[in-house]
């Protein structure tokens, strides 16, 4: 075996041979892939080669949409012949929100040049003459969908890679690795050591294994899924060589295809199995687990009933195999966090789909240091230490049993939860808060009140909860409201070389002590990595505070970038040891001032000043800043001390009528600020520039900040598309994140938040548009679940411009 490699993959599945092969075409033709059986010996061999570009994620959509177009022309390429039948395939819908979610998918499909089309039931009829279609509403045409033989496909990505130089060591099992002093890492193996400069895991289901080899813990569980597959069926037999398009039919959970002249089902049943929860058997490869029909009988019926032909014959064979599942049943993949070098690709549950577009990703992600898309919710880091096994088997059969399910945004599924609570959770449970989890944590979505009227929690239109929302919103315009905001990731950062350093790290000003500022982090590429108020304090400190669900990712970020090269420097997180607690509104000074004996007035605590302010029995570090654009502070206070700190406000608040709001409200009320969400508004693939966000950067800092060249040169070129806020004549549904925006026939930008704004009355989408177009009072339209409406551009912020609230 060599002895050194600029970069190793482990796993020789569809997912690391794509890695290994498109490593080779982006020039890194160094490189090893180490498989410890035969290739495909993991899940691959067995999978039903599913290929759809169907998706409810527009990141997934992405993945499978490389994928398809990768496997029609990689035989031809490599010159290795797959079995690869693109037939269509048509999903059947039988309820009116089944409907809207094709609605919503096939404009997310539009905007990436996938054109999906919904099929009446006479047109299902024409493209599948043996489908009964009672109680179908419509039907959703993916033209690329089909199936692919898996363990060709991997060969055929092996042969690309190989020929190219890189090399695939079969029966070479990886069973140590040791991080290297100078970088690098050493990998061991039966047949010897092997040095590198990168690694990839892309082990599938023994992927947590080879994370524990680097003590880390991966969020992975092995479920059982199983097809069957028929006999030949004489109807089929008798149409020769053409090939019935694929069908799922997601309200019953099944997916039913052609396989040769027969058919193969495979449904994700209501009671899935986890599998090896005390450890992986060590020589398990190339195998299944015993057949167990009866776990998916009702589905078998359902099936015959809808295409009577499958019940004609009999079973020819059952394929019940591992299948790796990470809690919310998206891969995990990207940088190892507290590691350099190491790379995780892997718990793909739908790995032959997705490994096409996975592996574009990893390998950018190796050797350009970031892949071209953010794809932040495949992220590994998005998972924090809480996401035990405990917490992975719940949500992971969750998942599996809903895999199938309609993709509601906002839907909260109930497993694992609460995992992480603010010492508030009971108090507000008891006045009516209605939570949902973030980065883990238990945060108030809204607070119900029992005259408010019912209704499904979940809809592509405006749920019920709409209602309460107002109120809440009302409340923060008019008086005073509170928002309890725990997990708020906090940072703080010590030493003599804190500000020399950080502002190397940030590509605006930092402030003054005793003030705070928004800041971003940009990557080389001048992509927005994280945004990041900062707040100075006195003896040199400072705090960094960004969204909850990017603890791992920000604290990864600060780490991998630490130098004290200006001095020491030290981090600390502090997410947990602080509760946050906003309190906003016209009247939030007056009733600050009744538990707090700090002076409040605009001379003594201005707009963006920080300070600390003894409350109740503690002092709580308050900054006037908040996200909802009114008078108010955020409160940030030692997490023991949180009851005591609210119940002071409670009290004092009665005299307010002080209101509690939840996340939905502030969501509303920061569109009306046209305040930017990180990985909704704000991704990689988007510059400062392109945000609108250019008075946050100083290009001409003495600093040189990270991104530094990339944005001189991206301002000098000029955006092509640039972050403007657009009134929407919307009826009962919002623009949702990913919605085309269109100038006539023309699609010129993509929604990346909407909602309605209360304070406004109006629908709201923040989006990218075509440079030219972003006149104030240009006349755009938006496709919300398949219907145009009108959207005009319009100045930002849409609410309070001066922001004379919030400097009240
Ligand atoms: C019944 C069934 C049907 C399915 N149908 C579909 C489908 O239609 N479409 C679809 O997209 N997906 C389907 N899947 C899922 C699909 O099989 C997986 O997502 C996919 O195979 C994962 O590929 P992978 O390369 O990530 O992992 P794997 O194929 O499991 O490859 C991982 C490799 O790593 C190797 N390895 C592990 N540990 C080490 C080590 N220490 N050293 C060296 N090598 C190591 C293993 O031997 C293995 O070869 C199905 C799954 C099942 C169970």
């Amino acid at each position: 075996m060599k002895s050194h490699a600029r970069v190793v993959v482990i796993g020789g599945g569809a997912v690391g041979c794509s890695a290994l092969y498109h490593l080779t075409r982006l020039g890194w033709t160094d490189a090893v892939l180490l498989e410890r059986d035969e290739l495909t010996a993991g899940s691959t061999w067995h999978a039903a080669g599913n290929c759809p570009n169907f998706s409810t994620s527009w990141n997934i959509l992405k993945l499978q949409r490389h994928s398809t177009a990768l496997y029609e022309r990689l035989a031809q390429e490599v010159g290795y012949d797959i079995n690869y039948h693109v037939t269509g395939s048509i999903r059947l819908a039988h309820t009116a929100d089944r409907v809207d979610e094709f609605r919503h998918v096939a404009s997310q499909a539009r905007a990436q040049h996938l054109d999906f089309e919904l099929l009446s039931p006479s047109q299902i009829k024409a493209r599948h003459p043996f489908l009964e279609l009672d109680g179908i509403r419509l039907g959703l045409w993916d033209p690329k969908d089909g199936d692919i033989d898996p363990a060709q496909l991997t060969q055929a990505l092996a042969k690309g890679a190989r020929d190219l130089g890189a090399t695939v060591y079969r029966h070479t099992r990886v069973t140590a690795m040791r991080a290297l002093s100078a970088g690098g890492w050493r990998i061991e193996t039966p047949a010897g050591s092997i040095e590198t400069e990168y690694v990839i895991n892309a082990a599938g289901y023994r992927g947590g294994e080879v994370a524990a080899m680097i003590g880390e813990y991966l969020p992975i569980v092995s479920l059982s899924h199983q097809y069957l597959i028929t006999d030949d069926i004489p109807a089929l037999v008798a149409r020769g060589p053409a090939r019935l398009p694929l069908v799922r039919d997601p309200d019953v959970s099944y997916y039913l295809r052609q396989e040769r002249h027969g058919l193969l089902l495979g449904p994700y049943e209501s009671h899935g199995r986890a599998h090896w929860l005390e450890g992986l058997p060590s020589e398990f490869a190339h195998q299944l687990f015993a057949d167990d029909l009866g776990r998916i009988e009702t589905y078998i019926e359902a099936a015959c009933a809808r295409m009577p032909i499958l019940g004609s014959v009999g079973v020819k064979r059952v394929i019940n195999g591992p299948i790796p599942y990470a809690p919310d049943g998206n891969p995990l993949i990207g940088p190892a966090a507290g590691v350099r070098n190491f790379f995780h690709c892997c718990a793909f549950t739908f790995g032959i789909a997705q490994a096409g577009g996975a592996g574009r990703v990893i390998a950018e992600w190796v050797v350009n240091g970031e892949p071209d898309w953010d794809v932040w919710p495949l992220d590994c880091r998005r998972y924090l230490p809480f996401a035990n096994r405990t917490y992975v088997l719940a949500k992971a059969l969750e998942t599996y049993r809903n895999e199938y399910a309609v993709g509601y945004p906002q839907e909260e599924r109930p497993a694992g939860r609460p995992a992480k609570t603010s010492p508030l959770y009971d108090r507000l449970r008891a006045i009516g808060a209605v939570f949902g989890a973030r980065g883990g944590w238990e945060r108030a979505l809204y607070y119900a009140r029992p005259d408010d009227p019912a209704g499904p929690e979940c809809s592509f239109r405006r749920p019920h909860w709409h209602r309460a929302v107002a109120r809440e919103c009302a409340a923060a315009a008019n008086g005073v409201a509170a928002l309890d905001l725990p997990g708020f990731a906090k940072f703080e950062i010590e030493g003599a070389g804190a500000a020399a350093w950080l502002d190397h790290l940030i590509a605006g000003r930092l402030p003054r002590e005793g003030r705070t500022a928004l800041n971003y982090c940009c990557s080389p590429r001048g992509g927005i990595v994280s945004e990041m108020t900062v707040s100075r304090l006195p003896d040199g400190r400072f705090w960094l505070i960004s969204a909850a669900a990017g603890e791992r990712h920000d604290e990864h970020w600060l780490h991998a970038h630490l130098s004290q090269r200006h001095g020491p420097v030290s981090i600390a997180n502090v997410t947990a040891r602080y509760g946050s607690l906003v309190v906003v509104g016209p009247r939030s000074r007056e009733l600050l001032a009744r538990v707090t004996d700090t002076d409040l007035s605009n001379e003594a605590f201005p707009w963006l000043a920080v300070r600390t302010i003894p409350i109740a029995y503690t002092v709580a570090l308050a900054m006037r800043v908040n996200y909802v654009g009114e008078l108010g502070w955020e409160l940030h206070v030692p997490s023991e001390h949180l009851p005591a700190v609210h119940e002071r406000l409670v009290a004092a608040g009665r005299e307010f009528a002080l209101a509690h709001f939840g996340l939905y409200a502030m969501e509303s009320l920061r569109l009306e600020k046209c305040y930017r969400s990180w990985k909704a508004d704000l991704t990689t693939e988007y510059t400062p520039c392109m945000a609108s966000l250019e008075r946050f950067v100083r290009l001409d800092k003495a600093a040189d900040f990270i991104g530094r060249q990339a944005l001189r040169k991206a301002a000098a070129a000029g955006p092509k598309e640039r972050f403007v806020p657009l009134l929407v004549d919307a009826t009962d549904a919002d623009a949702a994140a990913v919605s085309i925006v269109y100038r006539g026939a023309e699609a010129v930008g993509l929604v990346t938040s909407g909602g309605y704004g209360y304070r406004l009355n109006r629908s709201i989408a923040l989006a990218y548009v075509r440079t030219d177009l972003t006149a104030p009072g240009t006349e755009l339209e938006v496709e919300i679940l398949g219907e145009r409406c009108r959207a005009v551009v319009a100045r930002e912020p849409l609410y309070d411009p001066d922001n004379l609230r919030l400097r009240a």
